[in-house]
């Protein structure tokens, strides 16, 4: 494999943590009117601490910036916009992971054209040489220990992708699941792998011939 990095498969009460730890970090400090998820990414955060925050006024806005699973497109792009009237709310911006965070810088600047009364940004992750050091956050990651995080929300994208940079061919669920282990050191005990598999079967992403699985490039 030409480009090794690390995967991590992150689970949900990992998520559960990372959320409980932000919701508790906010509460004691802003009063928030408005939560804006950043989609994809931070869709589910965002509706978890719309939950915990007892905030009912969620939006969301999109940015792109990574296309294929570790691989970044160029420069992030706001690819949807806000219609509410934002004047007089306290405003917070929510993503999963500020890595470059160039997409929480372009959705932070673009919100606050809107004029909120305050706004403050949140993710669960934070990268140290991330531009854009959101205001709360649960947990920071050193350079050194950056991974690919594979989100609950992102498994099958995630691993469709990855599987496609370690095979060309034809795969069975155990070579996948060595594979995985061996390129990304990524421990994907927890996941049924051939019922994954069958599931990229269905929407054409392989072929199934017997216990094999054939990419369809
Ligand atoms: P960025 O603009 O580099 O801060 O990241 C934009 C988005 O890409 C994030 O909100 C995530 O959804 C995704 N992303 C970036 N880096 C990672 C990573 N190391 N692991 C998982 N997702 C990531």
């Amino acid at each position: 494999m030409a480009n090794k990095f690390k995967a991590t498969l992150v689970s949900w009460a990992d998520i559960d943590r990372w959320c409980g730890n932000i919701s508790r970090k906010v509460q004691a400090s802003f009063d928030v009117d408005t939560i804006i998820g950043i989609a994809r990414g931070g869709l589910v955060p965002a509706r978890i601490l719309s939950d915990r925050l007892w905030v009912k006024d969620l939006l969301s806005v999109k940015t792109e910036h990574w296309g294929i699973t570790a691989t970044k497109d160029g420069e992030a792009v706001l690819k949807t916009k806000i219609n509410m009237d934002l004047s007089g709310k306290n405003v917070l911006v929510v993503d999963d992971i500020t890595d470059t965070g160039e997409s929480m810088s372009l959705a932070y600047d673009y919100v606050k054209s809107l004029k909120p009364r305050e706004l403050r940004s949140a993710t669960m992750l934070h990268i140290s040489r991330s531009k854009f050091v959101p205001d709360y956050y649960s947990e920071l990651i050193t350079e050194k220990n950056w991974a690919w995080f594979i989100f609950p929300w992102n498994v099958y994208e995630d691993l469709n992708n990855l599987i496609r940079k370690s095979f060309t061919d034809r795969i069975n669920a155990d070579e996948v699941v060595d594979a995985l282990k061996e390129d990304y050191d990524l421990d994907v005990s927890s996941l049924n792998m051939e019922e994954i598999l069958n599931d990229f079967v269905v929407f054409g992403r392989m072929k199934k011939e017997g216990r094999d699985f054939v990419i369809v490039q």
